[in-house]
Formats: C-alpha cells, structure tokens, sequence
C-alpha cells in the first residue's frame, strides 16, 4: 500500500514538473551567419568553423537558459541555409539588410583593412553582432573563451540590455566628490569570464521576452514616473531646509558634470519628490540623456551624496514602483578629541 502511495506521489510530482517545465516558453531568434574568407581559411576551412560556431551557439544558448530568473527558455538559431563566406570590407557588410532573419553576425578574425574598425552590436534598424576581434597574430580567433564571453554580451544588447559599464564614473573624473562610481556585477558590466547576469539584466531580458526590439526604444518606458531624495543626519533625524543638485553622467563618459542638471530644495520633512525627466531626460541615441547621476544633498555646509545609476532607477520600476527612494546621509562633524 505504501508503495502504491509512493508511486503516485511520485506520478504527482513528476506530472507537476512536467507542466511547469512546459509551461516555460520558448523564445527562439533566427541568425544569420557571414565571416570574412581569410577567417575561414586560417582557422582550417569551412568544416572547422562549422563547428567552432556550433560550439559557440550552444555556449551563447546556455548563458541564456541557466538562470531560473529568466521566465523563459531562449534560443538563437542558426541558420546553414543562409550562412556565407564573403571576400570583403567586413563593415560593409554590417550594414546589410536581413529581413529573413532577427540577428546577422558578421565574423572578422583579421582586420585586414583599414575601414575595418569597431566592433559590437548594431542596434537600431541593423541588429547586427559585427564580431571582431583585433589580432596580433593567428593563434588568436573568434571562438577563443574570450571572444564567446563577448558575443554572449552582445546578445545582452540584443535583448534589450544597455553597456552597465557606460555608467560607471572614474574618480578622477568626478569634479563633485572625488569619488568613482564602480557598477555592478554583471555580464553586461565585464563579461570576460563573467556567467553572472544582474537582476536588471534578468528583468531586461524578462520584459523583452520573444520581441524583437532595440534597447533606445525600450529605456524610457521602464522607468519610475519620480526620484524622491530623502535627506537624514548621521542619527537617523531629518535634515531640514537643504539644497539638492544633481550632476549627471553622459554615456561612456565616465565623468560627472560640473554643473548641474537640475536643481531643488528639500523644505520639509527631510524630502524632495521630482519628476524623473528633470535628470533623465529622452534623447533619441541612447533613450535617455544620461546613464547615471550623482545627487548632492547640502544642509548647514554638509554635504552627503547618492548615485543614482540607470539599472537602480529601472530596477525600481520592476519592482512596481512609480517613485524611485534613495537615502542621502549626511555627518555632523565628529569631535575626536576631548576637553579634559
Ligand atoms: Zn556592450
């Protein structure tokens, strides 16, 4: 008897497994495939890089599917009926329409002209991976680890993920408070020998899910409608009447802006509410004006600060919030020594 109850616990569970498993859909994205003639011939001819790409595509596929974060499964596809070997500029062929596919990746392993520069993806209306990798000799390639971390990453912007590493701000660039701004974990962030996606990755990627769309299009629409700047002492009571900047960072600056953006005062309550556009702003390149910004919060000549990057703004509208809350704390100066 009891095993009869074993086996259609068992049953149960396995039928539950079943239909979540089948429950996940499947997001699959047709790729078109080109690389330059002296790749193929360097790397041991066709045969080979058919090969190294299928090894790679079952590595792009895998860091898309490990997570249990993703509500989905993703599959890039590669499409042998279209792949081609071309003897050209590789840049030219970035820009080739490929209307029967959702991505085309041009492969470059020797940058054997001058107009071949840059690399990347192609948003916009292209949504192409120009892959290339600049070599100093022939025992480098597309397919070494390396390369593949980098083209998981650009399947991050292909997804709707923005560079994190374009809000970070380096110390010697920030005129404000002399300090850097150093991001976050993620793939999207430093992908060489990174499997970690952030949890704005994740909520990026889960937001896109089967679409087709570009990252420029996407920013703006998920962000929180306000930014409240809450202002306390070091002991936890409000800080009243205090001046609030905000000094934005530019994409890929690294740098925080000497002036301000905008300005405002906290009057009571030891808060301010603004409305997000005030600091981020649309602009048609990047969907938004700045990537990051750092508030400065000053009451009776103190000063205390709150970075306020894109992926923390974004996450907060993930997390169904219409108001992003960041906490400014600002220190009276300490007595270190003591009259006897
Ligand atoms: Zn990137």
């Amino acid at each position: 008897m009891k095993n009869i109850i074993n086996k259609i616990l068992l049953t149960a569970v396995m039928v539950c497994a079943f239909a979540a498993a089948k429950a996940q859909p499947v997001h699959s994205f047709s790729v078109k495939i080109g690389i330059d003639c002296e790749s193929v011939d360097s790397l041991g001819g066709r045969e080979r890089v058919e090969y190294l790409i299928k090894d790679m595509f079952r590595k792009v596929n895998k860091a898309f599917n490990y997570d249990a974060r993703f509500k989905a499964i993703y599959h890039f596809e590669v499409d042998w009926d279209a792949f081609y070997i071309y003897d050209g500029i590789s840049t030219q062929e970035v820009f080739k329409p490929h209307p029967d596919h959702d991505y085309l990746v041009v492969m470059d392993g020797y940058k054997s002209h001058p107009k071949e520069q840059g690399g990347g993806w192609y948003g916009d209306k292209i949504q192409t991976v120009y892959h290339a990798r600049t070599h100093n000799d022939r025992f480098n390639s597309p397919f070494e680890p390396g390369a593949i971390d980098g083209i998981i990453h650009e399947f991050g912007h292909a997804r709707g993920i923005p560079d994190i590493y374009a809000m970070k701000v380096d110390a010697d660039k920030n005129p404000v408070n002399g300090q850097p701004f150093l991001g976050t974990r993620c793939i999207m962030d430093y992908p060489y020998g990174e499997t970690f996606w952030s949890d704005y990755a994740v909520n990026m990627i889960n937001m896109a899910g089967g679409r087709n769309i570009d990252i420029d299009d996407v920013v703006m629409k998920v962000v929180p409608k306000s930014i409240a700047i809450k202002a306390r002492w070091a002991d936890g009571k409000v800080v009243e009447n205090a001046e609030v900047k905000f000094y934005p960072v530019g994409w890929y600056s690294y740098t925080v802006s000497e002036k301000p953006v905008f300005d405002t005062k906290i009057a009571k309550k030891g808060e301010v509410v603004i409305p997000t556009q005030k600091v981020f702003s649309i602009e048609k390149e990047f969907g938004v004006k700045y990537s990051n910004c750092l508030v400065e919060v000053e009451s009776e000549g103190k000063k205390g600060y709150a970075w306020i990057p894109l992926y923390y703004l974004q996450n907060c509208w993930f997390e169904g919030k219409d108001c992003c809350e960041l906490e400014v704390t600002l220190k009276r100066d300490i007595k270190l020594t003591r009259d006897i």
